[in-house]
């Protein structure tokens, strides 16, 4: 998988592709899709949610420039898959997922691989987790049809977000950089995610 899906393509930052080989993709999926585990796409994991495609977890935290010393929040744990390759880079990641019976299987599986920096919380995403900020990094794994002010608001000076911006059904991966002067903005691949369910993103 990360050979040929990552690698070959333009996932090239080493640590990404490292952790990547280390965490079992195989472990946060339902048990009937285990031999599907490591194909090259999405795959469902219960309340209408997916886990992403791994070329997609890959580009996204190479986009958000990692490093040791990063406390990073991402937003939409699902299945908890992105959680543990950002929680394999960085210091800390504190993690949102609205709902809550997959909040607690991530934890729990989370919990098993023996990944114990990270802290899971439930609730509405779109706007960030106040107690924690200011985020080195924020990597929303739902779609938008904008970038959340109250997220923007919660990255440190340098810091960056990741986030599917469009439609509910399609989407442009883009990149915020805030600095001192302003948010700069470039924009990465043509995505498909799921919504952020927010009355700040795409109400219920
Ligand atoms: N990060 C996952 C992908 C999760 S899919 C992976 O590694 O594969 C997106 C997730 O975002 C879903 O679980 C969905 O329930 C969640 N979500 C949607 N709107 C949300 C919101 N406003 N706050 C937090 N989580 C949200």
């Amino acid at each position: 998988m990360v050979r040929t899906q990552l690698a070959a393509r333009d996932v090239r930052d080493r640590r990404v592709l490292a952790t990547m080989a280390r965490i079992p993709r195989g472990a946060f999926v339902p048990t009937r899709l285990h031999p599907r585990a490591y194909e090259d796409g999405p795959l469902p994991i219960g309340h209408g949610q997916t886990i992403s495609q791994p070329y997609i977890v890959g580009l996204m935290t190479q986009l958000a420039r990692l490093s040791r010393r990063h406390r990073v929040l991402e937003v939409g744990t699902g299945c908890g898959y992105q959680t543990a390759v950002l929680a394999g880079i960085a210091a800390h990641v504190w993690t949102i997922e609205r709902i809550d019976d997959l909040s607690r299987q991530a934890a729990a599986r989370l919990g098993r691989l023996g990944i114990e920096n990270v802290t899971f919380v439930t609730g509405d995403g779109a706007l960030g987790y106040e107690p924690a900020a200011p985020y080195d990094a924020i990597v929303v794994t739902a779609a938008a049809p904008a970038p959340p002010d109250r997220l923007l608001a919660q990255l440190a000076v340098g810091a960056r977000v990741v986030i599917p911006i469009g439609s509910r059904e399609v989407q442009t991966l883009q990149v915020l950089e805030r600095r001192a002067d302003g948010v700069r903005t470039t924009e990465s691949c043509a995505v498909r995610f799921v919504p952020l369910v927010s009355p700040s993103a795409f109400p219920d």
